[in-house]
């Protein structure tokens, strides 16, 4: 007889394996796993994959597309109110006001522009969604982000707008070890008096979890991989 192993994970989700796998992460760097939000990261997933998971209890989803989540969440949103949407990704100044009705959290301020047009909807709509300030922590040309020389002068023009901000949030560089990028947008969060970290993918979430990020956003360990020009 073939020896096997046997396999004790073959009852675990995947959303159960990966609220152990962050309950792991945070008890090596004594934290409360309660203190992290996972936000699941549903972009270009159809409504039937989404509601496996409401059904075993994720109540924070994250979308990166305006017009998708629009189609998407209201309906999902009607069956289970306390579902909480998060928009994760870049932001035109002319879909603020949309972001800012659908949403109940905005990683994805970058810009002096964007800044404006979300105080001008959040004053129009009389809601108060917090705001992540999107940092291009690895100084890549190609992608969004605020620079960190720029972070000052956008925290304090968010400051005399009075604007919500929850915290910091980035997207380290591709193909090398997030964990320095991790911690620096944590000392630089920690410097402005900020405390929400929004850091850590499907790839390295526990890496951010030990490095403090409140806020993981994983999509593809969830939902299984997005065709390649989703990404
Ligand atoms: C798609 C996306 C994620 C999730 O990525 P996975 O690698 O699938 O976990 C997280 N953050 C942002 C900004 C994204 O666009």
């Amino acid at each position: 007889m073939p020896i096997t192993t046997p396999d004790t994970h073959a009852e675990t989700s995947p959303l159960a394996a990966i609220r152990a796998r962050i309950a792991h992460a945070a008890g090596l760097a004594a934290r409360d796993p309660a203190t992290i939000t996972l936000v699941a990261i549903s972009k270009t997933k159809p409504a039937d994959a989404i509601r496996p998971l409401i059904a075993e209890g994720q109540r924070v989803f994250g979308e990166n597309r305006v017009q998708e989540a629009q189609a998407k969440w209201p309906a999902l949103i009607e069956a289970q109110p306390d579902l909480r949407l998060h928009l994760v990704g870049q932001l035109q100044s002319n879909k603020a006001e949309d972001a800012v009705r659908l949403f109940d959290a905005i990683h994805a301020l970058d810009r002096l522009s964007l800044l404006t047009a979300l105080a001008r909807a959040m004053d129009k709509t009389g809601r108060r969604v917090p705001l992540f300030v999107q940092v291009n922590i690895g100084d890549e040309p190609q992608k969004g982000g605020c620079a960190i020389a720029d972070l000052p002068a956008l925290l304090a023009e968010a400051g005399r707008a009075d604007l919500p901000i929850a915290g910091l949030m980035c997207v380290p560089p591709a193909g090398i070890e997030a964990a320095p990028f991790f911690a620096l947008l944590g000392r630089i969060a920690r410097d402005h008096g900020l405390d929400g970290l929004s850091m850590g993918m499907s790839e390295d979430f526990e890496t951010a979890v030990m490095l403090g990020a409140t806020h993981v956003r994983i999509g593809s360990a969830l939902f299984g991989a997005r065709p390649a020009q989703a990404q």
